[in-house]
């Protein structure tokens, strides 16, 4: 005993229980580091906020819009730290729900440290607290920065083509980042149109750039100071966003001729004339003498039945009997053509890129 407790002096023993080797990290034998140190820290019980009106989410201080799965990584990784020395560490987790406001978080580790493989398992508690959320708290002030008021010029519009006009704010409102500011106080129609009060001024203007560029026409914009704020002046925007009363593809009657918008302009249209070939592109100002002689959707494209090289026959839905129609100038023997009804006449159109995009009933 005594001569091996000398052949061992000066080896490495644990400094804890003294064992001999083989040791780890700061000589200590594999028992009493196991016993001093662990994988990770969890703590017993995390809060975390939920909006009671909207329930959004609040994460360090903003809030977001996350499913439960997502808050439950989002706490772990919050809050769950690891041993600075492990490596590759592994994490599973289940979830079970305890109560409306309780859940627990059980969490299976696996990592390695100082060559040591240990596995750990560790329950957390995430609980959860009711707040309200800035959006909320904006919208039950009535806050709100911006009117856009949507009207038409030229004609009046419809109450479907309204419904159409606002559904692309929802459109807008999905394609940008989640702004809590990007909230609908209130709505409504208004004699001559309908108006949409917003907590933002640039959501605003991203749908008035929006409408423009799909229904053209203008945006005027008016802002009115209402008052100070910490030395800052508290303006709102007015956004007066006039539709034209012709779409793309309608057939119009403007300066004693019959034209076919194709594309809008910064400042108007391209519009296409329909008995020859010629093009121009015209403002808004230019256009304002413009009417709607026949929608796009009232078109008809038919089938003709014969053709020559200038008058083509077909059936007309309308009478259920043959007519004919001079064929659009830039006719190259399609047996297929688009056709609307312009002060009682038949007439022929040309082709638009556009016409390749709609759906008309075929006769
Ligand atoms: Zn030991
Ligand atoms: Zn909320």
């Amino acid at each position: 005993m005594v001569s091996q407790m000398s052949s061992n002096l000066g080896d490495d023993f644990c400094l804890v229980c003294g064992s001999p080797p083989p040791l780890f990290g700061e000589r200590m034998c594999e028992a009493c580091l196991r016993k001093r140190i662990h994988l990770a820290e969890v703590p017993e019980n995390v809060p975390w906020v939920r909006c009671a009106r909207c329930g959004i989410v609040e994460i360090q201080g903003k809030w977001v819009h996350l499913d439960e799965t997502d808050i439950w990584d989002e706490l772990v990784q919050r809050h769950l730290k690891f041993h600075r020395d492990a490596e590759d560490v592994q994490l599973a987790m289940e979830t079970r729900t305890v109560s409306d406001r309780h859940t627990l978080i059980y969490l299976q580790l696996e990592g390695v440290i100082e060559d040591l493989l240990f596995k750990e398992e560790h329950t957390m508690r995430a609980r959860m607290a009711n707040g309200v959320c800035l959006t909320c708290t904006r919208r039950a002030g009535n806050y709100f920065e911006a009117t856009v008021q949507l009207r038409s010029s030229g004609r009046k519009l419809s109450e479907d083509e309204y419904v159409k006009l606002r559904a692309t704010l929802d459109d807008v409102l999905e394609s940008l980042s989640d702004d809590p500011m990007f909230f609908i106080t209130s709505e409504g129609q208004v004699t001559g149109g309908y108006d949409v009060v917003l907590g933002s001024k640039g959501l605003a203007r991203s749908w008035g750039r929006h409408l423009v560029k799909e229904y053209g026409g203008q945006t005027v914009e008016t802002n009115s100071t209402v008052g100070r704020k910490d030395g800052v002046d508290v303006t709102r925007l007015t956004m007066l966003y006039r539709k034209p009363g012709y779409d793309l593809g309608d057939v119009i009657r403007w300066r004693d001729n019959f034209w076919r918008p194709s594309t809008w302009t910064k400042d108007g249209a391209i519009v296409e004339r329909i008995d020859r070939q010629e093009r121009t592109g015209a403002s808004w100002r230019d256009l304002e003498s413009a009417n709607v002689v026949s929608r796009m959707s009232e078109h008809l494209v038919v089938d003709l039945i014969t053709q020559d090289s200038s008058v083509g026959e077909f059936l007309d839905p309308q009478s259920w009997v043959m007519a004919s129609v001079r064929l659009p100038w830039d006719h190259k023997g399609e047996k297929r053509i688009r056709l609307s009804r312009i002060e009682g006449e038949w007439m022929a159109l040309q082709h638009l890129a556009l016409d390749e995009n709609t759906e008309e009933e075929i006769v």
